[in-house]
């Protein structure tokens, strides 16, 4: 590789740089001897009018880029009123910022000192918890940058040269090794990469420094000068209780990496742990000198006035400049698009990774994105193709829109449809707003994908189950750590209020973590043989290509229910999800990629279930289907597998019941009524469509469910005050409103909604019909939306006929305080599911999930028998006797 590093020679220039040498120090070294006239945007211009693009944006400091006229703006209106008052009184622009500072950082993190620059943020927090806890010992960590003043330069270990003749720096300052998978002695994975740090920690803490005399760890989130090393998931979440332990400080230095450059405001919110002091600095004015000490009022509060100062620190221009920075920030949505443009960078120079041997790893978080480059005697740049981009376009809906161009993920690359279509994505509770554009994917796209898939299956099979095992848990930690952001892209893209999102990311978490945890489970048994010296025993092998079809309803659980365990079994996967929510299908397949997955292991096809789904399902070299959807989908599919005899897994409709007897707990059995019935509304395939109720307490029942029905706030799942949510899209909600007709035709009673919610959305308001009778359509069909049905019974046994009484058999419950009926019903129910004293939704990762009936074919995804859908058993006998045995004849012997 040739680096270009020559500059353009300019008299201009030379005679500013000659001018420079004879009076201003050497000492600041400059990394170009372009001398800068001005700078607008991206560009910078130098004394002698040649313009350059800045990819250094002043070391981090002008995110918004130079000269943004809403910052200059605030500036200039600020030089006007005041410029400097310092110490001798207080001012507007400070306590502003302060408060809107606050207001962004994490936890109680809710009081600022300004200061002027990171290093001396960085003294500041030294001191603070120096003062506050009595103690002297600070930990750091190797690889950090904190600055180059006396105390921060003290806590840096980026480079041996900046201490170079500056020794003795502060005493009591200990450095530890940063988590750094790639350069790890004892191995790249996380958990060993923990340990190892870990290990090294506590050493130092038995035989170096008692903790109660250490104030502090500082650490930066990211790892900045050092490397831009991403630390594993796990390593903030036990700083932090490592830190609570032993009574110490947890300092974060966002100097580098905070103020947005990851796609958060502040690194440490990507990990859940909120530190007791935080650091910042860089862009925070958008380029004028400001940084900040931030920490909880009840740290700062110890720290008593005129104990520390500062002359220019928290200056009213840089402070209203600080003001004016936030607001950008807001308005042009700069961490969104620091996340999105991330995400591209991140997936564009993977696939050059891939055919650079000299890039070792890309890594990054946001658009803090490093490439590690490796020795390597010769090597050329290839050209990369493009993950994901943004354009102007006309979507196949006739919407225009700017909306991000997602691709299919097929051998590892990120590719368009070889169509030469797309579709978009809308959010269902503003259904003109576009989330995105998506690949409308035809045959030769899925049978690229199997190509892909089949080429990269033998290599995938013969990697160990726990070395599969450690991906899988990466892409469940990088789930964990991003758990907000897609849960807010899930409450977008499918509708459910954010809450439940949460719930939906957090079970394919679960699911990661419980999957990798098969890769060191027992795989067969060894049985005893019939015969002397011979042994019998069972293996577990994958099935090969496996298809996973998926709906919109859990857009993020049923894609990881399937996926993880069907590559835990050793299988490669060709995954088409559902047409209504593919933007969060996609990021799940960007996580499996960045925790490492090899290309070709698991393919995205997006595009329709005709176009796609039923190619794919005919596909003879496609050995397995995972399917979840319709019923009618699903005996669609099965047909054609057992046609071909291919291996089907179906999770398909529900009619799900909760029987309420006239023991119950009424009002508990509300709860879990409205719960079941309108959670998702009431688009979970467990959802409770049926409420089959004593009539001794019917009128009670229904009294109280319509109370709290009347309460229930239907909007956009992202406002914290809603709800419900909209249903999935236009025919979803034409269906739901035909089913009220239908219901009112049959002369059940409509109690309450029945009706549309607002025309900004797809929503519809939760309605309750009641005198239900068993054959009505209303209690036979699934509606799949926020529609349910009260059926009054005179005993339990009538209970149970009307529960048991459609093609559905999912979910079941039964509200009653007699042990003797509760056990009678666990027995009767015919579902797959049956819950007691609880709703008919809840399930657990851990157990069996699945149906009896019309739900399914009799497969069981998740819990123990997780692995059971993606693969054939094996059995194998070996003889050692040396001699021919006949089974069933020789037993004697
Ligand atoms: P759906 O219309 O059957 O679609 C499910 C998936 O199958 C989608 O990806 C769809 O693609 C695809 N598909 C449609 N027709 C296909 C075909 N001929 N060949 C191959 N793939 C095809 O179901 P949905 O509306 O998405 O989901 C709601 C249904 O799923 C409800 O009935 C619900 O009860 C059921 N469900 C069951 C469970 C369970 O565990 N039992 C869990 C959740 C949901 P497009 O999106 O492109 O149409």
């Amino acid at each position: 590789m040739k680096l270009v590093k020559e500059f353009p020679d300019s008299g201009s220039q030379e005679e500013w740089l000659a001018r420079e040498r004879a009076h201003l120090s050497q000492v600041l070294y400059r990394y170009t001897p372009l001398v800068i006239d001005r700078a607008q945007g991206s560009y910078l211009f130098t004394v002698d009018g040649r313009r350059y693009l800045d990819f250094a944006s002043g070391i981090g400091v002008t995110n918004l880029g130079h000269g943004h006229p809403q910052v200059l703006k605030a500036a200039h209106e600020q030089l006007d009123k005041l410029m400097h008052i310092s110490v001798v009184a207080h001012h507007q622009p400070a306590i502003e910022l302060a408060e809107r500072i606050a207001a962004l950082a994490p936890g109680k993190l809710d009081k600022v000192f300004f200061a002027n620059s990171g290093a001396e943020a960085v003294e500041g927090a030294i001191k603070l918890a120096r003062y506050t806890t009595g103690r002297p010992g600070l930990i750091a960590f190797q690889g950090a940058f904190h600055g180059r003043t006396y105390g921060a330069l003290s806590l840096t270990a980026s480079k041996g040269y900046y201490r170079e003749r500056y020794e003795p720096l502060l005493p009591a300052v200990y450095h530890v090794p940063y988590p750094y998978p790639y350069r790890n002695p004892t191995g790249a994975d996380d958990s060993a990469t923990l340990d190892y740090v870990f290990n090294f920690i506590d050493e130092m803490l038995d035989t170096r420094v008692p903790p109660k005399n250490v104030a502090a760890f500082i650490v930066e989130p990211v790892l900045g000068e050092g490397g831009y090393v991403v630390p594993p998931p796990a390593f903030m979440p036990r700083l932090r209780t490592l830190s609570d332990r032993h009574g110490i400080l947890l300092i974060a230095d966002e100097v580098q990496s905070g103020y947005g450059r990851t796609g958060k405001m502040f690194a440490c919110e990507h990990t859940g742990v909120v530190p007791d002091i935080m650091t910042v600095a860089k862009s925070i004015a958008s380029g004028l000198p400001l940084s900040a000490v931030v920490a909880t009022s009840k740290l700062m509060d110890q720290w008593e006035p005129a104990a520390h100062g500062s002359t220019f620190g928290g200056n009213p221009v840089s402070c209203a400049a600080g003001i004016a920075t936030l607001d950008v920030f807001k308005r042009e949505h700069v961490l969104e698009n620091a996340t999105d443009k991330g995400a591209q960078l991140i997936s564009r120079l993977r696939e050059l990774q891939r055919r650079t041997p000299a890039i070792g790893e890309v890594r990054g978080l946001g658009l803090m994105v490093g490439i590690e480059l490796v020795k390597q005697d010769h090597f050329e740049w290839g050209v990369s193709g493009g993950g994901s981009m943004s354009q102007t376009m006309t979507s196949e809906r006739g919407q225009k829109t700017d909306a991000k161009t997602y691709k299919n993920y097929i051998g590892g690359h990120w590719v368009e449809s070889k169509s030469g279509k797309t579709f978009t994505s809308n959010n269902p509770a503003h259904k003109n707003q576009v989330l995105g554009v998506m690949q409308a994917s035809n045959a030769d796209d899925v049978n690229a994908a199997i190509e892909a898939a089949v080429k990269a299956f033998p290599h995938w099979r013969h990697t160990p189950a726990p070395a599969r095992g450690e991906i899988v848990l990466k892409a469940a930690l990088i789930i964990e750590a991003r758990k907000d952001e897609l849960a807010r892209l899930m409450t977008q893209e499918m509708g459910k209020v954010l809450k439940e999102a949460g719930g939906d990311v957090q079970e394919a978490i679960d699911m990661g973590k419980y999957a990798a945890g098969l890769g060191r489970h027992p795989h067969g048994e060894t049985v005893p043989s019939e015969l002397r010296n011979k042994w019998a025993m069972t293996v577990r092998v994958p099935l090969g290509v496996v298809a996973c079809i998926t709906p919109w309803n859990f857009p993020m659980a049923i894609p990881s229910w399937k996926i993880f365990p069907a590559l835990m079994a050793g299988n490669a996967v060709v995954f088409k999800p559902a047409s209504d929510t593919p933007i969060v299908a996609t990021k799940l397949v960007e996580i499996l990629e960045e925790a490492g997955l090899p290309g070709g292991v698991l393919n995205l096809v997006t595009g329709s279930g005709k176009d796609v789904g039923d190619v794919l399902v005919k596909d003879p070299r496609v050995q397995g289907i995972s399917f979840t959807g319709s019923t009618d989908a699903g005996r669609h599919i099965a047909e054609i597998a057992g046609r071909n005899l291919k291996r089907l897994g179906l999770e398909l409709g529900g009619k799900n019941a909760i029987v309420v007897l006239d023991d119950a707990d009424l009002p508990l059995a509300v709860d879990g009524a409205v719960w079941a019935a309108f959670g998702t509304s009431g688009q979970r395939c467990t959802a409770a469509s049926r409420l089959i109720v004593d009539k001794k307490v019917a009128k009670d029942f229904i009294d109280l469910l319509q109370e709290r029905a009347a309460k229930m706030k239907v909007g956009d799942g992202l406002q914290p005050d809603t709800d419900m949510g909209p249903v999935i899209n236009e025919a979803a909600l034409k269906k739901v409103h035909e089913y009220t007709e239908i219901g009112k035709k049959e002369h059940a009673r409509l109690v309450h909604g029945g009706d549309f919610a607002g025309s900004e959305g797809w929503f519809y308001r939760p309605t309750i019909f009641a005198d239900g009778q068993k054959d009505m359509r209303m209690a036979q069909e699934e509606i799949f939306g926020p529609s349910t049905l009260v059926l009054p019974v005179s005993n339990l046994e009538e209970a149970l006929e009307v529960a048991n009484s459609t093609q559905y058999g999912l979910s079941m419950s039964i509200y009653t305080n007699d042990l003797r009926k509760a056990f009678h019903a666990m027995g009767e129910m015919q579902s797959g599911i049956v819950y007691v004293n609880a709703p008919t939704i809840g399930a657990e990762i851990q157990l069996p999930f699945g149906g009896v009936k019309n739900t399914g074919n009799g497969h069981r995804e998740a819990g123990t028998v997780a692995l059971d859908e993606f693969t054939e058993w094996k059995t194998i006998y070996v003889d050692y006797s040396g001699r021919l045995q006949r089974a069933q004849i020789d037993t004697g012997e």
